[in-house]
């Protein structure tokens, strides 16, 4: 996935990068480096880990001279995470560092070829064949030797570029991976992510596929791949530079599980006017919704337990059928998808990318597309059809929370809206609609209502197995709990549909093992409590999820999660704030980086 930040101006380089660096380390975080122009020579500093050690050794960047550079957080696809695998990579002749984000697919046979033209290669990356490239096609020209190599390239790059017969410029070029140029006064950068940038300044170029950009301290020129000059838009940030910041909190994710209540506002808000569900963005019609027989919702982690669980409400309101597919398997499945279909895609980042290989093979099929993101301007955004921002604000933690729950609430709205197309009782409606503003308020209750969470980790924090079980939406929370805990806690934690524990793994319940029930589906609640039974009978401790005021569930379980009583058909979004809480605070128990969990990385732009 990889962050990578370039920086031309007049104060020193290191320092800039290392701190658009830190910012992007959400990215990936197994290795780092920086190349800053030293005079007529590209001085190259890298580590394995994080950031820290790279400040550490470079004393803040302050030890490593020059205006103009570039740097890189890795989060290695081709090659272990050592030093010679970080970027920058350096050419043959000293002349060139890259840096690059994505995967060159078909590295193998241009490594095969360079190696037979003589270039010695490093490092065991897919990245090294682009500088030797960019060498072996240099005449003069960098954007030449650029267009050059990356016609060449099979797969997804952002690059970043510095040469030393060029001093004063960054070169940049993407095809499916993204990056963003920064425009300030006297200088300028690229980033992958604006939170690198608004530092600095908060006028951006958002790239697109297959241009390429030539920054100097006082000019930005964007080109296209036959090296004509583009005029391209500036837009402006607007978002506070403290939401990206801590704020008091240990982490960013319990900053971003307690900011819900107001991400979730912000994203309901603005689409409810005059008691009706609006969506501007959509321009969307009755005669249209006819025409859909069936809706198919692909993502991929969070997101694509957010589509599971948003199954239950379109099919239960519009009656339409769904489906909901991983977009890794959508992609290479020959999915029965056309005309009549409304892919939905869902995607924090917006650069998911099997999750964009999914929208495109639907796009091709002919479906109506629709995006679901929280990125402005990301690569999702622009691809689909009609887009649906999640007014999330940025999400810095790898472990998804607001960026979840923001996602299943437009679910929701999309629900009652295709519903309401389809003409709904006036009085539905307006249940409908008050049940959707009570969700910010519930969901801080639900926040506020489970005290009991950090002393629950101390009991489970030591288990070797914990199984989630839930029936329907239900299902789909389990699923999403069970993901936070293992991707946070790094215990084994599995989601199980309540009733199909008993076709096999139920021989895996032994004496304390901790069964997280839920349930908070009143018309099959017996039937989890049935199952609730089953599993304390084999020594199962059982932790029940349900509305608070549940007499029921307080004699079957032996600990207790509550939520408040919220209308059953959108409780998934109260239902899973304790199971984040609980994966956070187990998290902390376990001594583990919460932020940033190991092998992991926020935006997955490779596939
Ligand atoms: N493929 C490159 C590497 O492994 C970049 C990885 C990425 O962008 O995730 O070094």
């Amino acid at each position: 996935m990889c962050g990578i930040v370039g920086f031309t101006g007049t104060q020193q380089a290191a320092p800039v990068l290392l701190e658009g660096l830190k910012k992007l380390e959400y990215r990936g975080y197994d290795s780092a480096g920086v190349a800053v122009m030293d005079k007529d020579r590209i001085a190259v500093s890298k580590v394995t880990g994080r950031i820290a050690s790279l400040c550490e050794k470079t004393g803040q960047g302050k030890a490593v001279p020059g205006t103009t550079g570039v740097g890189h957080t890795r989060w290695a696809t081709h090659g272990a995470p050592t030093e010679e695998n970080a970027h920058p990579h350096l050419s043959n002749d000293g002349k060139f560092a890259i840096v690059h984000n994505g995967i060159i697919e078909n590295y193998l046979e241009l490594r095969e070829e360079l190696t037979g033209r003589g270039y010695h290669f490093e490092s065991q990356t897919d990245t090294e064949v682009i500088v030797h490239l960019i060498e072996m096609y240099y005449r003069g020209s960098v954007r030449e030797a650029l267009i050059r190599t990356t016609n060449r390239l099979q797969g997804s790059y952002a690059l970043g570029v510095i040469c030393t017969e060029e001093p004063e410029k960054i070169f940049a070029v993407r095809e499916a991976s993204p990056l963003i140029l920064g425009i300030g006064v006297g200088e300028n950068f690229f980033a992958s992510d604006v939170t690198a940038l608004v530092s600095y300044t908060r006028n951006v170029i958002y790239l697109e596929d297959g241009e390429y950009a030539e920054l100097t301290p006082d000019s930005v020129r964007v080109f296209d791949c036959s090296g004509r000059i583009l005029d391209k838009e500036i837009s402006r940030v607007t978002w506070d530079v403290r939401a990206a910041e801590k704020g008091g909190y240990a982490h960013f994710m319990l900053k971003e599980i307690m900011e819900q209540p107001g991400a979730v506002k912000a994203t309901i808000e603005p689409r409810l006017k005059n008691g009706k569900v609006v969506f501007d963005e959509l321009g969307m019609t009755e005669k249209d919704l006819r025409s859909i027989r069936k809706i198919v919702i692909t993502a991929c982690g969070s997101a694509y337990y957010a589509g599971c669980s948003g199954k239950y409400v379109l099919e239960s309101l519009c009656r339409i059928p769904v489906e909901v597919e991983l977009a890794s398997e959508l992609r290479y499945s020959d999915p029965l998808i056309d005309s009549h279909t409304l892919l939905i895609v869902i995607s924090q980042s917006g650069e998911t990318a099997d999750t964009i290989a999914a929208l495109k093979e639907g796009r091709e099929r002919g479906a109506k597309t629709l995006a679901i993101v929280n990125v402005l301007g990301s690569s999702i955004a622009k691809l689909a059809g009609m887009t649906v921002y999640t007014w999330a604000g940025p999400e810095i933690a790898v472990a998804t929370t607001k960026g979840f729950t923001t996602q299943l609430v437009v679910l929701y709205l999309l629900a009652v809206y295709f519903a309401d197309l389809q003409g709904l009782a006036a009085s539905v409606y307006a249940q409908l609609i008050a049940s959707l503003q009570a969700l910010p308020r519930q969901i801080q209750q639900a926040i506020d209502m489970n005290p009991s969470i950090p002393e629950l980790a101390g009991k489970y924090h030591g288990s070797s197995s914990l199984f989630f079980i839930g029936r329907n939406t239900d299902y789909a929370v389990a699923l999403e709990g069970a993901l936070k805990m293992k991707e946070i806690s790094y215990l084994h934690a599995e989601a199980y549909a309540a009733g199909e524990l008993k076709h096999g793994t139920i021989a895996l319940i032994e004496e304390h093992t901790p069964v997280i029930a839920l349930c908070c589906n009143w018309t099959i609640m017996e039937k989890t409590m049935n199952n609730i039974v089953e599993v304390k009978a084999r020594g199962a401790e059982v932790l029940a999820l349900s509305f608070r005021g549940n007499q029921k569930i307080l004699s079957a379980a032996d600990d207790f999660l509550f939520i408040p009583d919220t209308d059953p058909l959108f409780s998934a979004v109260t239902e899973i704030i304790p199971l984040q809480l609980l994966a956070y605070y187990t998290a902390l128990e376990n001594g583990c980086d919460i932020d940033k969990p190991k092998n992991l990385a926020k935006s997955v732009t490779v596939e």
